[in-house]
C-alpha cells in the first residue's frame, strides 16, 4: 500500500474501546492538526493549529486505497489519526465511500469542538458510532487542558454535543481522559454525562508516552462511583484484542504505541 504519499489507511490496531480497528486518517497530513492541543496529547504538540474545515484528502484517494485492502476482520473502521476528523470537509461522503466498500461498522473520534455546526452533525450522523471528547467541565479546565484554538469555547462544545444528541440514532459514546488536572472533576463530568445522555461513557488515563502521568489503577477505580448510573467503562476495565497491523510505519506515525 505504498504511494509515495502519507496513507489514509493505518492499523488495523488494537482498541480498548472498538476491538479490532482500521484506522482512517481523512486529513493526512505529516505534521498533527488539530482544532485542540492537549496537554495529553500522544503525538505531541499540534503544530497546525486550526478550526478551518477543508479537504485535505480527496475522496478517489481514499477510495483507491480501501480498493487495495486485504480481506480483513474488523470490528471497526476508525476515522482518527494525526489530526481532528471534523476538519475534513468531505468527511460525510468519506464515511459514505467506506461503508459502500467495508461490511464493518464505521466509527470517528472527535474532540467535539466542530460540532456545533450543522454540517459537522450531519456528517457524524453517517458513522454507526461517534466517541466524543469531554475532559473539563469548565471553561478554565478546557483552556488548560485542551488549549482549544482562539473562539471555541465550552458551552459552544457542549451545545454542539447536545444537538448530535438530539439528532443523532447511533452510539454517542463520550470519551473523558481523567489526570492529575481534572481528578477532582469526576462528579461534575458525571453530571454533564447525566444531563446528556449518552449511550456510553468512556473513562480513560494517558497511558501512551506524553506528558503526562495516568492516574494509577486504584484511584481511576475509585473516581468510577462518581459514574453509578451511566453505562460507564474505565480503561483499566478493557481487555484489548491481539493485532497486527497491515503498515507498521504508517500505523506508528499515528499511534506511537500499539
Ligand atoms: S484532540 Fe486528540 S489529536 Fe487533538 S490535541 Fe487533543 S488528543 Fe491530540
Amino acid at each position: 500500500m505504498s504511494t509515495g504519499m502519507r496513507g489514509v489507511i493505518y492499523g488495523p490496531v488494537a482498541s480498548w474501546r472498538l476491538g479490532c480497528s482500521l484506522g482512517v486518517d481523512p486529513v493526512s497530513r505529516a505534521e498533527k492538526t488539530c482544532s485542540f492541543d492537549c496537554v495529553y496529547c500522544q503525538l505531541g504538540r499540534t503544530r497546525h493549529h486550526t478550526a478551518e474545515r477543508r479537504e485535505f484528502v480527496p475522496l478517489a484517494r481514499l477510495v483507491g486505497e480501501f480498493e487495495e485492502l486485504p480481506a480483513l476482520h474488523l470490528d471497526y473502521v476508525t476515522f482518527s489519526g494525526m489530526a481532528e476528523p471534523a476538519l475534513a470537509s468531505n468527511l460525510g461522503e468519506a464515511i459514505d465511500e467506506v461503508k459502500r466498500r467495508i461490511q464493518a461498522p464505521v466509527a470517528v473520534l472527535t474532540n467535539s469542538s466542530l460540532m456545533w455546526k450543522p454540517e459537522v452533525r450531519a456528517a457524524l450522523s453517517r458513522a454507526d458510532k461517534v466517541v466524543a471528547k469531554l475532559d473539563a467541565p469548565t471553561e478554565e479546565l478546557l483552556r488548560a487542558i485542551n488549549r482549544p484554538v482562539q473562539g471555541i469555547t465550552l458551552q459552544e462544545i457542549l451545545s454542539g454535543i447536545r444537538a448530535l444528541r438530539d439528532e443523532y440514532r447511533g452510539c454517542l459514546a463520550l470519551q473523558m481522559m481523567l489526570f492529575k488536572d481534572n481528578q477532582d472533576q469526576a462528579e461534575a463530568l458525571a453530571q454533564l454525562a447525566r444531563e446528556i445522555e449518552p449511550d456510553e461513557v468512556e473513562v480513560n488515563t494517558p497511558l501512551r508516552p506524553c506528558a503526562v502521568k495516568p492516574l494509577p489503577p486504584e484511584a481511576l477505580a475509585e473516581m468510577m462511583t462518581a459514574f453509578r448510573g451511566l453505562n460507564a467503562l474505565s480503561v483499566y476495565q478493557a481487555e484489548r484484542p491481539a493485532v497486527r497491523p497491515l503498515d507498521m510505519e504508517e500505523t506508528l506515525q499515528r499511534r506511537p504505541v500499539l
